[in-house]
């Protein structure tokens, strides 16, 4: 068996370990990577990307068809469109496969050596690799789990023919005519809007008395009004109880304790994340965990010396973003360099339709928090740029304490939001007031615009409301 050593070992590939090994590797730590499957993890190859890409492919393909019926307000027509889902299916894989491929040159420029193979804690120094070649043993001062996260499975509606996952309904090669989603979180709801844009009849169906329950009902009203506008039915309050005998739907019982039977040609389940530590060899260690999760400490370090966590596998926030802002954090720790887990928000979007964005504190959470509030809130419909694009519906809105006008949190729903999320998280970072962005320069016509509104409303003078 070959025995590699190393200064720093991280288990898994995903935006978490990658970006820490890239980081490690810059900073001159001799670094091993270890993945089972593909570079990237579930974000690049069954998550963030491919999702966005078939949420793209059905916006556009919903451009066409409202430009075929004739629905555009500015007149707009075209023939009726066609959807080739195989081929928005290899497009889609291509994308994954060029970040693929650039994240192996990333990780060969900062001289980072990759292991393709299972990793296995022997010891809190030493992990076995199955890899293709046979067993490897690697020993390392300093190891960093990040093996993310996978699909929760119901027990009685296991993965496997019409029941599929998120990593399922992304290589769809055949459009479902009836499609149950189980779950209205952000995944449900970003992967259930796009099939029912690309023309699926879609159903959700969430144990919750709302969607998107993460999200005050501001901010997911317009998220709602617009599933039903393309058809969505929202069965709130209900219970998936398992397939129908004939396999051709889903049973549930619904929030007045009925039974109903919801046909559908494929069900998707997407009911929460669980962190992956099979076959990891957590019993040869002895780590603190929260529940399933990896308990980690402002540093992502785990109760043992050397062994840090980092990404799903310790729990929420499960972002990309999140992932890789303590990967890099991890490496300069290991590298000595002085670093705390400071961070004062993770922006959390939802890719629906409209978009919603969230950074900080919501008014709910910064009044149970104590503090005094002034909020100012926004409407896309008095902003141009919104006019302009055809997408009115929804607002900015800032949360900041009285008195310093310090700004806590910052909410938008809207077309394109997601890219504000930027300006947000920075204000928040800097620890903005309202005047700070109030008095910042906004170019027009820009959907950002409504950001210095929503701080001056809040100051009460608002310029165009
Ligand atoms: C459909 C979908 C859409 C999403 N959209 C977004 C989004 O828009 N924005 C966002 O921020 N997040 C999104 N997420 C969440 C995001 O994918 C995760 O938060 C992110 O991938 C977590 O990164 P990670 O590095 O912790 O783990 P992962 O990305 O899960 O990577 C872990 C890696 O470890 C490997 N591994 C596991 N065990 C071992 C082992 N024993 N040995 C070797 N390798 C191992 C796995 O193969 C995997 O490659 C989405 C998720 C899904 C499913």
């Amino acid at each position: 068996m070959t025995e590699i050593t190393c200064k720093l070992l991280v288990i898994g590939a995903g935006p978490g370990g990658y970006v820490c090994a890239i980081r490690a590797g810059q900073l001159g730590i001799d670094t091993v990577i270890v993945e089972s499957t593909k570079l990237g993890g579930s974000c690049l190859n069954v998550g963030c990307i491919p999702s966005k890409a078939m949420i793209h492919v059905a916006e556009e393909f919903e451009k066409a068809a409202d430009a075929a019926a004739g629905r555009t307000p500015f007149g707009l027509t075209a023939g009726a469109p066609a959807l080739d889902l195989k081929q928005a299916v290899a497009w889609k894989d291509g994308i994954v496969q060029r970040l693929n491929n650039g994240v192996a040159a990333l990780l060969r420029k900062a001289k980072v050596k990759i292991v393709h193979g299972r990793a296995r804690f022997r010891d809190g120094k030493t992990v076995t690799v199955e890899t293709e070649t046979g067993p490897r043993t690697i020993k390392a001062e300093a190891i960093v789990i990040a093996t993310g996260s996978a699909p929760v499975e119901l027990p009685f509606l296991p993965f496997g023919g019409n029941v599929i996952s998120s990593t399922g309904a992304l290589a769809l090669t055949e459009l479902p005519k009836r499609l149950v989603v189980v779950g209205g979180g952000y995944i449900g709801l970003e992967l259930g809007t796009a099939f029912a844009r690309m023309g699926s009849k879609v159903m959700v169906v969430e144990a919750m008395d709302r969607i998107l329950p993460l999200y005050d009902t501001e901010l997911t009203g317009p998220v709602s009004k617009r599933l039903t506008a393309l058809g969505v039915e929202v069965l709130t309050g209900a219970k998936a109880l398992g397939p129908t005998a004939k396999g051709d739907g889903l049973r549930i019982e619904t929030a007045d304790g009925k039974e109903r039977s919801l046909p559908a040609d494929k069900v998707l389940v997407t009911v929460g994340r669980r962190p992956v530590t099979d076959g990891l060899g957590l019993e040869n260690l002895v780590l603190d965990m929260d529940g399933r999760f990896i308990r980690i400490g402002e540093r992502c370090e785990t109760s043992m010396r050397g062994i840090y966590a980092i990404g799903d596998v310790t729990g929420e926030p499960m972002l990309a973003h999140r992932a890789m802002a303590q990967g890099e954090m991890v490496a300069e720790i290991v590298a000595g360099l002085p670093r705390a887990w400071d961070k004062r928000g993770i922006a959390a979007i939802c890719f629906t339709d409209p978009e919603i964005v969230s950074v900080g504190l919501s008014p709910e959470e910064a009044k149970r928090a104590g503090h005094e509030l002034k909020i100012g809130q926004f409407p896309f419909a008095a902003n141009g740029r919104a006019m302009t694009r055809h997408g009115e519906a929804g607002f900015v809105r800032v949360v900041a304490q009285a008195g310093s006008e310090l700004v806590l949190g910052i909410q938008a729903v809207g077309q394109g939001v997601s890219e504000l999320s930027a300006a947000f998280g920075l204000a928040i970072e800097m620890g903005a007031t309202l005047q700070d962005i109030a008095g910042t320069i906004h170019a027009h016509p820009t959907l950002g615009e409504a950001f210095p509104e929503a701080a001056m409303k809040a100051l009460g003078h608002a310029l165009h409301i």
